[in-house]
């Protein structure tokens, strides 16, 4: 049976990039060995990390003026980072889930933090709009897509003071003003590639205006100076991105997965909406392209684990939906087809049929 893999992350990636990457496990470029056991320095590996950065810069149309990274630590590392780096006395913080409090923590390790509108109050089920924004802030820090609760912010907002973001679940969905940000950061777990690299697409002039020293390993300014070679990066993550790169260009860059991203969308919420069992939990205006959250109406609760068993038996993969919200989640980023929304949109309607009588 066909499965289709809607975990939130880790999380699906075309089959291509999966066997480019393996192929290169067992035997890089040709050279008889494979790509873990080479140097990182070897003169067949820096050409990857070039062409990882050259189409980051190139399918993201980032300015001239901004590095590309690629790190170790995962997303949760940069929410230490940041602060270390960029926060002098204060920073402000839009509170929309559960990564943007864990970032917001960390940043208070290190000066004040203003939170300047927080979701909290509805259990994040909306992005909060109209905040104000301190101008005596040293940056303004926000998620734009909350991977738990289902909600994206899918613009650049205008922010007067340096606008940093995670785009750990959202980067290469949309095309997004790169100039509107000093730094964008993310797992590589969820649209880009396996985990264990961690992307930073940071402004330069930004940096080094902070009066604490700053351990080498977490100054931005050190991987910046060494393209992302000061120690041993994560060389079989990094190439896996390079080959979804690769793909995302192949198949008409980031506009044409956006218009994916909204055909995939709108198929599953337009049955969120119109069966009778279910209901999304996001509100309309919030509502993420790539997590789309729905539960079941109070008065099928009990049918939860059946569906669950019901979809999963349909092969469906990964559909259950995190512990704080409850219900499910189908996670549909880029390598997620039409197809794979449609049998589950499938799913949901015969189990209608099976549940609802008439
Ligand atoms: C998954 C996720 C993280 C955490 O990423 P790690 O790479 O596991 O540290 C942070 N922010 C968002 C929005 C995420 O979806």
């Amino acid at each position: 049976m066909k499965k289709y893999n809607f975990n939130a992350g880790p999380s699906i990636l075309p089959r291509e990039v999966i066997e480019a990457t393996a192929a290169a496990c067992l035997d890089f470029g040709g050279s008889g060995l494979s790509l873990m056991e080479i140097s990182h320095r070897a003169k067949d590996f820096q050409p990857v990390v070039d062409e990882a950065v050259a189409l980051f810069k190139e399918l993201l149309n980032i300015p001239e003026g901004y590095s590309v990274l690629f790190l170790g630590g995962g997303a949760s590392l940069e929410f230490c980072m940041v602060p270390y780096n960029f926060l002098e006395k204060k920073a402000a913080y839009l509170n929309t889930g559960v990564w943007a409090t864990k970032a917001e923590k960390e940043a208070k390790l290190f000066g004040e933090v203003v939170e300047v509108a927080s979701s909290a109050d509805k259990n994040f089920t909306y992005i909060p709009r109209n905040f104000e924004i301190p101008t005596d802030a040293d940056y303004l820090h926000i998620t734009t897509n909350n991977t738990i609760y289902g909600t994206e912010l899918r613009e650049d907002i205008d922010s007067p003071i340096p606008l940093i973001a995670d785009m750990s679940s959202d980067i290469f969905s949309r095309p997004i003003d790169v100039s509107k940000y000093t730094l964008i950061y993310g797992g590589a777990q969820k649209n880009l590639s396996m985990a264990g690299v961690t992307f930073v697409i940071v402004k330069d002039d930004a940096l080094g205006k902070v009066s604490r020293q700053i351990p080498t390993m977490l100054n931005y300014q050190t991987h910046v100076k060494k393209g992302s070679m000061f120690n041993t990066p994560p060389v079989v993550p990094i190439y896996c991105a390079l080959m979804n790169l690769r793909y995302i260009k192949a198949h008409g860059g980031v506009k044409a997965m956006q218009q994916l991203a909204e055909k995939r969308a709108e198929i599953l919420y337009n049955e969120i909406d119109r069966n009778r069992l279910f209901v999304g939990t996001a509100e309309k205006d919030s509502r993420s392209l790539m997590n789309i959250t729905f539960v079941l109406k109070d008065e099928y609760k009990e049918l939860e684990k059946e569906f669950l068993d019901f979809a999963t038996s349909k092969g469906m993969v990964g559909v259950k939906g995190h512990r704080d919200v409850g219900g499910f989640r189908a996670s549909c980023y880029n390598a997620m087809s039409v197809e794979g929304v449609e049998a589950l949109v499938a799913c949901m309607q015969e189990f209608e049929k099976m549940k609802i009588k008439d």
